[in-house]
């Protein structure tokens, strides 16, 4: 069964956020130690499943774990090994700082997780550092080299900050020794990234281009998202652009955001959800659960405005909506 909303997008896709918590402070997401939701207020693992499960009689196929640092929760490749045996899961990916990835690639391979993504804003420890506040690369990139040799799919998260224009190449260049993809995202005004400008992803492709001029845009569909992916006979992957404000891509958006406090989003530029937690937690069945799912994803909003700063009603930071 197809899943649409009221403007006919296929809805297959969910991020779970399954904590608010975070080992890193990115300048962009969270860059001071905050006040955590308590963990009565965290969906406990049980309860996201069952969301999972309604959200796949509806025609969710696809998952991503992600935070905060997801693999800061305990259990987080168990849940990952639970929702890849849900009848109708394809797949279930992971979205992680992997600072603490290294340890946990046997058991989320044995999970059966189907992709990963590295965040990684820099090479240079000192700008790595200054942007996430932690001198944690090294960890992050021998977990990189592990993931390649273990067979998982890997990609790299760069987010395109005007701090770290000296280490796109050098983070580009991840791609041509190994079969990752390197993704450029623009920066997206939420939370405090509001009050922080970032470069556009045409600055970072011509750059790109100009370190390999004969790449050349590839179809090869390498995921669920809205990244346009370019290849050169001298890399063994991609490089990746996600323009999230330049090339607004909402009119294939295929998503929906479930965070940590159990929140359904639709939209990451506006605050509103639907409360799954009290729901579930106020005793509905698995009917009146469907359509709350429903509700939300019917009314999904057309675009994001993040043009138009002052319509972002969305205040919190990236790691308490899962990013
Ligand atoms: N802690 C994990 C990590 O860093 O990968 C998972 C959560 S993090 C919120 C998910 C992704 O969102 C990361 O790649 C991060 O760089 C990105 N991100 C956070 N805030 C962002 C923003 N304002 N604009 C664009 N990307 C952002
Ligand atoms: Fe933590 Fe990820 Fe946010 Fe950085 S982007 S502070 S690693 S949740």
């Amino acid at each position: 069964m197809k899943l649409k909303d009221n403007l006919g997008r296929e809805i297959d896709y969910m991020r779970i956020s399954i904590t608010d918590r975070c080992n890193l402070h990115c300048r962009y997401c969270m860059p001071e130690v905050q006040d955590r939701l308590p963990h009565e207020e965290i969906l406990r693992y049980e309860e996201i499943l069952r969301i999972c499960k309604a959200a796949i009689r509806l025609g969710i196929r696809k998952f991503k774990i992600t935070g905060g640092e997801p693999l800061v929760r305990k259990g987080a490749a168990d849940l990952i090994a639970r929702l890849k045996m849900l009848p109708g899961t394809d797949c279930v990916t992971l979205t992680t700082n992997g600072t603490r990835l290294y340890e946990e690639i046997d058991s989320l391979k044995q999970a059966g997780l189907d992709g990963v993504n590295i965040s990684m804003d820099a090479v240079s420890p000192e700008v790595y550092e200054k942007i996430t506040g932690g001198d944690h690369f090294h960890e992050a990139e021998i977990a990189l080299y592990a993931c390649v040799k273990t067979g998982l799919k890997t990609k790299i998260n760069t987010v395109l900050l005007k701090e770290n224009r000296e280490e796109w190449l050098k983070l580009a260049s991840f791609a041509e020794t190994l079969p990752v993809d390197v993704r450029f995202i623009e920066l997206m005004p939420v939370g405090c990234a509001g009050k922080l400008e970032g470069p556009s992803v045409d600055e970072a492709y011509r750059i790109i281009k100009d370190r390999w001029p004969d790449l050349y845009q590839s179809d090869e569909k390498h995921g669920n998202g809205p990244a346009v992916y370019f290849k050169s006979s001298s890399l063994s992957g991609s490089i990746g652009f996600i323009g999230a404000n330049s090339h607004r891509f909402c009119s294939q958006c295929n998503r929906i955001r479930l965070t940590s406090a159990g929140e359904l989003k639709p939209c990451l530029s506006y605050e509103t959800g639907v409360d799954l937690k009290r729901l579930i937690r106020s005793g509905a069945d698995d009917v009146q659960l469907e359509n709350a799912l429903k509700e939300a994803i019917q009314n999904k909003p057309a675009a994001h405005c993040f043009s138009e700063k002052e319509e972002i009603t969305e205040r919190r930071p990236m790691n308490q909506i899962g990013g």
